[in-house]
């Protein structure tokens, strides 16, 4: 999922002062999941806008505003306040805000309500934790399911730099070295060999942006 958090209201308001009248737009999955773009954060928003003499004409939360067909679901719906609107206040990821732009065939300026931190996983206590960083060359497979793209700070492929200290980072002594992660999750498995497994260099043209996946009939096969 998508981490967010919302912007300093101030920065908000700033990003406002040329216009009155907004449309607000939540987001249903990530940003509700973060507690940033859900319906308890849009309408407190809605109230604090307000305050600030600000007029709200309407607001929509689609499922996923990252998605083309929910936004046109939405924005059908809510044609009439759109109409109305001077500007649309997105609190969602910047896939989102941009999918929002691509969509509101009234073309309003679209506003970010919210910053986008990274992609990561949730913890049984809520917590959050970067673990891919989208390279295109998934390794996983040889390295325990642990990632060292994203997880060592060098992104090291084939070991632990000279600077790991009885298994710590050299890069912040309070984190364990990936590296000596992966060597304890293979010996577990019992999979110590893949160690030696040389890792050619990455081939980063694969991470390089923007990227796009066109769905053809023959790729549906
Ligand atoms: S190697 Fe790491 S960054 Fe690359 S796809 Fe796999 S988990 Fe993501
Ligand atoms: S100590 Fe380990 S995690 Fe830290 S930079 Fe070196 S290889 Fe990467």
């Amino acid at each position: 999922m998508i981490i967010t958090e919302q912007k300093l209201f101030a920065q908000i308001i700033d990003s406002l002062k040329d216009f009155n009248k907004i449309f607000l737009v939540g987001c249903g999955e990530c940003a509700t999941t973060c507690k940033t773009g859900g319906e308890p954060e849009v309408v407190k928003l809605k109230g604090l806008l307000e305050g600030q003499g600000k007029t709200i004409v309407g607001m929509c939360i689609p499922g996923a505003p990252c998605l083309a067909a929910q936004v046109k679901t939405e924005f059908a719906k809510n044609m009439k306040a759109l109409r109305e609107a001077e500007a649309i206040l997105v609190l969602a990821c910047g896939l989102g805000v941009q999918s929002v732009k691509d969509n509101d065939r009234l073309e309003h300026p679209v506003i970010p309500a919210l910053n986008t931190m990274f992609g990561a996983v949730m913890d049984a206590a809520g917590n959050f934790y970067e673990k891919c960083s989208l390279c295109g060359e998934c390794v996983l497979d040889i390295t325990g399911g642990i990632c060292p793209i994203t997880l060592c700070p060098k992104g090291l492929l084939n070991g632990p730099c000279g600077g790991m200290d009885k298994g710590k980072c050299e890069v912040d002594k309070d984190k364990d070295c990936v590296w000596a992660l992966i060597y304890k999750e293979l010996d577990k498995k019992n999979k110590l060999e893949k160690m030696k497994e040389i890792q050619k260099p990455k081939d980063y043209k694969k991470s390089g942006k923007p990227h796009k996946l066109i769905i053809t009939e023959e790729s549906k096969t």
